[in-house]
């Protein structure tokens, strides 16, 4: 097995200063905070007094000059000030291409306040910053150990990679009063894969139906964090819009929810890294349809399509809010990200089979017989060829047969086939694959 290439993790360290510590990393933060405003507000005059643009490198420029007039900015790291202009440089790319491409808002930078400023970043390893005082074995990784920010000091880490690496970038971060430190690694993954092949629906009850190349099926469950967390988010919503203004109380509810949601997210993402971790444990091969996730989730809830599972109508006026946090909580983009990562990371195939062409939800994996069925109607019942399963489980089988054979079912099985047309009614359908037999 060759070995794959390296790839880049983050990893989030919580940070535990010192007092003197806190106080340096928020008055830092600050400067950060100001530099980034500042370059926004130079932009924004030179626009408009002189219809001058300031490129990035303008900027960067000027923070020689901004370290040598005022001292406070000379104590950072010069590198660290040139990613926070460079972030500055990307939210303008952002806002341009958001304009070019005809967006209802295309959100032009922001001035940002103290509390959601997010923090600052380092380049280059070594230089501002080094990784101090870890294990980093195999067995345990990197773990914990001391982060040393030069004009700072030892800053006490708890935290823990699971494959050690060369790390790269460094990114400090704020949030609700705690300190992390985001750690980006180069590491040579090692990830144990399967034998078995496996096609994949997915779906709202269930987040995935698979389809196993032995002919046996099996489901991945939703996370069971829905319900309830949405119900505690809305009560702690209300708690928060009875109290007073600026008051304390108000301030503490705030955490609550901020913390509340930031669990619930975390809980989410645990649950989907296990989930394709475990996927991709035992599988040699690894199918999916091709999702269109782009504005999903977005308010109001997208309407599913009835021709194509898992897909939705880009304007579904009168959705509901229900079906909307379904989606949310099953994340299906995310798990599907971390799919083709970790499918990667173990030298997987992991194939993407385009929809459109092979018609998984309306197809019979028994015999190719087509069928429009509405979203509806939950099982497969093929009327050529009597095939009886769950439109799931029957979607995930043709996807499956679809890369093993080239057709939506397994021509050796001896079974009388239907003629297989198009949509249009003419030419059968007959895609070639990805990829044929023999993984
Ligand atoms: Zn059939």
């Amino acid at each position: 097995m060759e070995t794959p290439a390296p790839v880049n993790r983050k990893i989030t360290y919580r940070m535990y200063p010192t007092p003197r510590q806190e106080a340096l990393l928020v008055e830092w933060k600050g400067l950060h905070q100001r530099l980034y405003n500042a370059g926004l507000e130079e932009r924004v005059k030179a626009y408009r007094l002189c219809r001058v643009s300031v490129s990035f490198a303008d900027q960067c420029k000027s923070v020689t000059e901004i370290r040598a007039g005022m001292p406070e900015y000379a104590a950072l790291n010069a590198q660290s000030l040139q990613v926070t202009l460079k972030r500055l440089d990307l939210a303008f790319a952002h806002f341009f291409r958001r304009v070019r491409e005809g967006a209802a808002s295309p959100g032009f930078p922001r001035f940002k306040s103290f509390d959601r400023y997010p923090g600052w970043g380092y380049k280059t390893y070594g230089d501002g910053w080094k990784l101090e005082g870890q294990t980093a074995d195999a067995k345990s990784g990197m773990r914990h150990g001391f982060l040393k920010l030069s004009g700072i000091g030892r800053i006490k880490l708890r935290g823990q990679a699971r494959t050690p690496g060369q790390p790269k970038t460094c990114e400090i971060l704020h949030k609700q009063g705690r300190w992390y430190a985001s750690v980006t690694v180069a590491c040579q993954p090692h990830r144990q894969r399967g034998t078995q092949g496996a096609a994949f629906d997915w779906g709202v009850e269930t987040l995935a139906t698979l389809a196993l190349a032995d002919g046996t099926y099996d489901e991945i469950p939703n996370p069971r964090t829905g319900k309830p967390d949405a119900d505690r988010k809305a009560e702690l919503q209300k708690e928060l819009a009875a109290k007073q203004r600026r008051s304390r109380n108000r301030q503490k509810t705030r955490r609550k929810l901020a913390r509340h949601c930031a669990r619930t997210a975390h809980r989410r993402k645990d649950f989907l890294h296990q989930e394709s971790a475990r996927l991709v444990k035992r599988s040699a091969l690894l199918v999916t349809e091709k999702l269109t996730v782009k504005n999903m989730t977005a308010a109001p809830a997208p309407k599913p399509d009835p021709d194509q599972p898992g897909h939705f109508l880009p304007n579904g006026a009168a959705a509901k809010a229900g079906l909307n946090r379904e989606i949310l909580d099953t994340a299906p983009a995310t798990f599907l990200n971390l799919l083709a990562r970790k499918a990667e990371e173990a030298a997987v195939p992991y194939v993407e089979v385009p929809t459109r062409n092979v018609k998984p939800s309306q197809s019979c994996s028994g015999c190719g017989h087509q069928r429009k069925k509405p979203l509806s109607e939950r099982m497969h019942h093929c009327p050529h060829c009597q095939l009886k399963l769950s439109r799931d489980r029957n979607a995930a089988r043709c996807l499956l047969n679809w890369v093993l054979f080239g057709t939506v079912y397994d021509p050796h099985s001896g079974l009388e086939r239907a003629e297989v047309r198009s949509a249009s009614g003419d030419a059968p359908v007959q895609e070639s694959p990805a990829i044929t037999h023999g993984v």
